[in-house]
């Protein structure tokens, strides 16, 4: 497919596809601190209405994740009976026997938060990554025939897990910009990044930009003190800017260097497994497609993925998209069931090597979220 506008504004979302090649085509990340990523996962319940507390909004940081890892959960009762739970899972974490999804569902026995969920049933599931990184991970957002706004930028604001607000602002700045463009018959629209730097979008995220770092360099309680001195001594106007060291795919122990994590397992009440979450998603695949999931280097996923990390991918996708077979046989192998994938992007973001390329599938398969996912 071409494109051919002589302006085209991509909103592709986190780790856009067409995104990501324009960084290479025209070095739009040089300079900008490695962008870091989260995975979000949410999921809808319905409630009985002696369990709803319309308006309740909870928020955690911490268990049943380690003191090494950043993330957190978000939890409202709202509309007609309805409980909206999501956990996000910063990707810089360390140990590959990690499964930002079962951590999901741990988080829901906690004595605080299980009675949230009392006499309840799930009625939708889905799985997106974030893009965490802040005003220093940018990239430079504009380049011959076009220009980025959105989260395929980068714009979400981590502290508040927020970010429509600053997708709909950098995409007024984007067609402002691109008008201008056009009057002038200039290719790149480069008014954007003067108009981006005096909105009110750059100074709330300049406000923030050191809180995510603080947790990536300092872990969970180094980051709080971080957090707080940056917000309530510095008010967000500290004379220094904390970067990120590392890309998440450069994060991962090897998987004998790690404690591996024993989950329990899903009671079909509370807590739930990978395939009949997928299953309320609503996503659905041709089958005849070709496939969405490819890997640049096949033979890296026993090579590289299975013998260092223990393939990681099949704990961290919240699909069940990855599975090892044949490994008591001795013969292991890395079966993909594309099918089940709910498209959050996290095997493109995560894959120690880059080895996994997540393409764009046909459309109209979904996922097909219900209002409030
Ligand atoms: S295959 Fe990749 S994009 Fe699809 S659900 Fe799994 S981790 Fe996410």
């Amino acid at each position: 497919m071409e494109l051919r506008a002589r302006h085209t504004i991509l909103a592709e979302g986190c780790r856009g596809s067409i995104t990501k090649k324009l960084f290479d085509a025209f070095d739009l990340r040089r300079g900008a601190a490695p962008q870091t990523y989260g995975i979000g996962i949410k999921e809808l319940w319905e409630v009985p209405a002696e369990t709803h507390r319309k308006g309740l909004v909870l928020h955690t940081i911490g268990w049943p994740l380690d003191s090494a890892t950043y993330g957190g959960s978000f939890l409202y009762h709202w509309g007609e009976n309805l409980v909206s739970y999501g956990f996000v899972v910063g990707l810089d974490y360390r140990n590959p026997w990690l499964s930002p999804f079962e951590e999901m569902q741990r988080l829901k026995t906690h004595p605080a938060v299980r009675g949230n969920f009392k006499g309840g049933r799930r009625i939708a599931y889905g799985a997106r990554a974030i893009s965490e990184g802040g005003l220093q991970s940018l990239p430079k957002l504009t380049f011959p025939g076009g220009c980025l706004a959105g989260d395929t930028a980068g714009f979400l604001n981590v502290p508040k897990i927020k970010g429509t607000h600053a997708a709909m602002k950098s995409g007024m700045l984007a067609a402002e910009a691109v008008l201008a463009a056009r009057a002038l018959g200039e290719a790149e629209p480069v008014a954007l990044t003067e108009a981006f730097r005096g909105s009110w979008l750059h100074e709330e995220l300049a406000a923030v930009r050191n809180i995510r770092p603080g947790f990536a360099r300092w872990g969970l309680w180094g980051g709080l003190v971080n957090a707080a001195i940056d917000t309530y001594v510095f008010r967000g106007k500290a004379p220094w800017t904390l970067g990120y060291k590392h890309a998440d795919n450069e994060t991962l122990l090897e998987a004998d260097a790690a404690p591996p994590i024993a989950y329990p397992k899903p009671d079909g009440v509370l807590g739930f497994d990978r395939n009949s979450s997928v299953f309320i998603s609503n996503t659905n695949h041709a089958e005849n497609q070709p496939a969405h999931l490819r890997l640049r280097e096949p033979d890296k996923a026993i090579a590289r993925n299975w013998i260092s990390f223990r393939s990681p991918e099949t704990r961290y996708c919240p699909a069940g998209v990855y599975e090892i077979v044949g490994a008591e046989e001795g013969k292991p192998r890395l079966q993909i069931n594309a099918q089940n994938c709910v498209h959050c992007k996290t095997c493109d973001i995560k894959d120690p090597g880059q080895n996994i390329d997540w393409c764009t599938p046909e459309g109209g398969g979904g996922p097909n979220y219900p209002a409030g996912m």
